[in-house]
Parts: C-alpha cells; structure tokens; sequence
C-alpha cells in the first residue's frame, strides 16, 4: 500500500529523480538545496570505494567500502546500478529505494549517466532525469579548483571526463544550465511540482474523480 504523500492528499507513486552533472557543475548544491527544503525527499546514500573527502561522512554523504565489499555487494544483487567513475566503483543500494518508492517517498539520486542508463531499463516509469550543466567550461575548471578538497591529478581526471559526461545530455528528459544557483533549483522545484501532478504517478486519482461524478451538486 502506497502512502499518502502527494498535494491534495490524493495517493501517488514516489518519484526517483535522477541529477547528473559533470563534477563541478553544481549539482551537489541544487542535490542539498532540494534535501533541505523539500521534507518529501529522501537521498539515495550510494556505496563508494572512493577515500572518503574530510568534509565527508560515512553513511551520510557515502557508505564507505573497501573494493572487496563492494564487489560483495554488487555480486549478491544489492546494487540496483553500479558503474566505475574516475577510476572508483560506485553503486545505489537497492532496499532503500524500493522501500522508498512502495511507501510513495520520493528519492533523490545524485549519479552518473551510466547510472542513469541502469535505472530508466529497470525503473521505467518512475525515473525522471535532470541533467546539469555548467554554463562554460572555464567556470567548471574554476568550481572543481574551488573546491580543493581533491589533488591536482584528480582535478585532471576529472576534467578530461566532464567532456564526455556532457556528452550524454540527450539521454535526460530535463536539461538545466546553471549559470545561477538560485535560478537552477527553482527549475528543479518546478520540475518536482509538475512530475508529482503527472496523472499515471496518481493511482489515486481513479478514486477520487469516482466519488467526483457520484456528488450531487444541489
Ligand atoms: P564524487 O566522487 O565527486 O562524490 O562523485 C563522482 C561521480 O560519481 C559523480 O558524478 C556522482 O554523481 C557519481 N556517483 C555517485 N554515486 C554514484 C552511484 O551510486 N552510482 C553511479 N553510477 N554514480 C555515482
């Protein structure tokens, strides 16, 4: 039984939506804005073999692993997509989401494209995909040197792999330029408010427009 989340009270499905981005494009930020402000969202907490950054913590940013465990992991079928990014394996854990979607909670799922690939095949219906990108890619360069938390070479790696991560926005049923913070989540806001009204998320509906006709207006 699906709960009960959406405007009108009218029982929906939860809505997975997908952010990719080129690391340094922003979404990260738009990914937190939406957390805090939007109490329906879940965060789909990926698995990593990645070293964990300083400003990073475990089982909130990421689940931690060891190359060994997440193989385990990805080899028992607790991974819903996994894929290899900069050289490190990443991969959604399975159970959360699908609690999530049945109890009708929305999860938010910050991943790449090859992740995004892996769930539009398995999940169809409920994915809807936003692809973010940096308005040049001097500003790019510039956000990911900002950051600093990452050595040289990775800021490198990095670099040479936004190309081909931009490369795959035709995939994405939405496309923002972030080119203002503040401009690019309120077009996410607006995304979110239109996807929940889609009338195939709305098993509800069928209900409520029967007892609708069945009123006898006086
Ligand atoms: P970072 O190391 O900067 O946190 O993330 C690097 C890239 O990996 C980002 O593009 C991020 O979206 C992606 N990523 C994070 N978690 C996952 C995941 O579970 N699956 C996939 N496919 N990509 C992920």
């Amino acid at each position: 039984m699906e709960a009960d989340f959406s405007s009108n009270g009218i029982r929906r499905r939860g809505l997975m939506l997908v952010l990719s981005s080129p690391s340094g494009a922003g979404k990260s930020t738009i990914a937190r804005s939406l957390l805090e402000n939007d109490k329906e969202f879940a965060l789909s907490v990926s698995v990593t073999t990645r070293p964990r950054r300083a400003s990073e913590i475990e089982g909130v940013h990421y689940h931690f692993k060891s190359q060994r465990d997440f193989e385990m992991l990805r080899d028992s079928d607790e991974l819903l997509e996994w894929a290899e990014v900069h050289g490190n394996l990443y991969g959604t854990p399975r159970k959360p989401v699908e609690e999530a979607i049945a109890a009708g909670r929305d999860m938010l799922f910050d991943i790449d494209w090859q992740g995004a690939t892996q769930l539009r095949e398995k999940m169809r219906g409920d994915i809807v995909s936003v692809f973010v990108l940096p308005p040049t890619m001097d500003e790019l360069l510039a956000r990911l040197k900002r950051r600093a938390e990452d050595p040289d070479n990775v800021i490198e790696t990095r670099l040479r792999n936004a190309r081909h991560e931009i490369e795959q926005w035709r995939d994405y049923d939405y496309v923002i330029i972030n080119d203002d913070l503040t401009r690019a989540f309120k077009a996410v806001q607006a995304i979110v408010a239109a996807e929940r009204l889609r009338r195939d998320r709305r098993p509800g509906l069928f209900d409520f427009v029967a007892g609708l006709l069945e009123e006898k207006p006086e």
